[in-house]
């Protein structure tokens, strides 16, 4: 409780917030952040929020989300204080932001990446806990302040995601606790549900249909994996935003244990996502290739085709099956 003492004193002791989060951001990503938005503005503070990527349009529901300023809006007004949100190292909120975004007088770290640096000069990162939105749950009631239904919204919106809709195994007594109390507040979790998942445009599916050609997996049918190029996106009006959730049918299959889903970049690099069911631990695997995240949910960048990226990704992990 020491750690969220510390944090709170620091938003008392100064006036002026920058908060940012991971590129690509996602439904924990931006439901901590506009939690802690809305919290600090109610707190008479001067608040800015700066991502490198749009919000995606199935978030558009946010409470406040219209307060979310591109980095190239990031000029001379100097924050104080840096907040940065479910990230467990300074280059996940973008390599430009990473560099100009740079506070008077100190950085915080909200996350709970058990791959987290703790690269703040305050940092409040709980490995345990399901989703950065938990934490932030917890910073608010540790204060006093009532949570009411906006910010309600936004932090069951990042319980919701980071749980894989209470399904994985961060889906902990306390998640559900939080869950609970969030939903007395007023909020219409189906209505939560349908706006996150079931917004999906007609090319998002014939993207998927694209995508499900390439499924592969290794003889013995432990790992398995999907890519998705540039011209699936461009044949089928889609972008990186659409692949969301795509990886989860790879999980799926009765044998997997890890799941890949490579993502060619506009430079022909690859982004991947890893997933895993019970005992491999994707977090290290990313780790291996300078990306990071959980035990069970994981990402990275290489500077590989995607075919080769998965080529690297396989060699990688069955030699960690082998190890044990
Ligand atoms: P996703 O596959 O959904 O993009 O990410 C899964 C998890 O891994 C998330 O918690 C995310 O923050 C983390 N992650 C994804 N990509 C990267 C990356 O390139 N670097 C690091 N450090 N973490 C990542
Ligand atoms: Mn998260």
């Amino acid at each position: 409780m020491k750690a969220y003492r510390t944090i709170l004193q620091v938003f008392d002791q100064h006036h002026s917030f920058a908060l940012s989060t991971h590129v690509n951001p996602d439904g924990d990503a931006l439901g901590s952040e506009l939690a802690l938005y809305s919290f600090l503005k109610d707190l008479g503070k001067q608040v800015k929020i700066f991502n490198t990527d749009a919000v995606p349009k199935n978030y558009t529901f946010l409470p406040f989300y219209d307060a979310i300023l591109p980095a190239k809006a990031f000029q001379s007004d100097f924050p104080e204080i840096l907040v940065v949100l479910d990230a467990g190292v300074l280059n996940r909120i973008g390599e430009d932001l990473s560099h100009t975004l740079i506070p008077t007088k100190a950085m915080v770290n909200i996350d709970h990446h058990n791959t987290a640096e703790c690269f703040g000069d305050y940092n409040l990162v709980e490995t345990d806990a399901s989703s950065t939105s938990e934490i932030i749950y917890r910073l608010i009631q540790h204060h006093g302040t009532p949570i009411g239904k906006d910010r309600a919204l936004c932090l069951y919106t990042g319980i919701m995601f980071d749980t894989g809709c209470f399904r994985y195994s961060n889906s902990t007594p306390n998640a559900h606790h939080v869950a609970a109390d969030l939903i007395q507040e007023g909020i219409a979790v189906d209505e939560v549900y349908r706006a996150v998942y079931e917004t999906l445009s007609v090319g998002t599916i014939r993207l998927l249909g694209e995508v499900f050609q390439t499924l592969g997996t290794t003889p013995d049918g432990k790992i398995g994996w999907l890519y998705v190029t540039q011209e699936m996106f461009r044949k089928t009006g889609t972008s990186h935003d659409n692949v969301d959730g795509f990886i989860n049918h790879i999980r799926s299959i009765d044998t997997v244990e890890v799941a890949i889903l490579v993502s060619e970049q506009k430079n022909g690099d690859s982004k991947a996502s890893l997933r895993s069911k019970s005992f491999v631990d994707v977090g290290a695997i990313a780790s291996v290739f300078g990306g990071g995240g959980h035990q069970r949910a994981a990402g990275c960048e290489i500077d590989k085709s995607c075919e080769e990226a998965i080529v690297q990704l396989v060699a990688t992990i069955q030699q960690r099956m082998r190890d044990g």
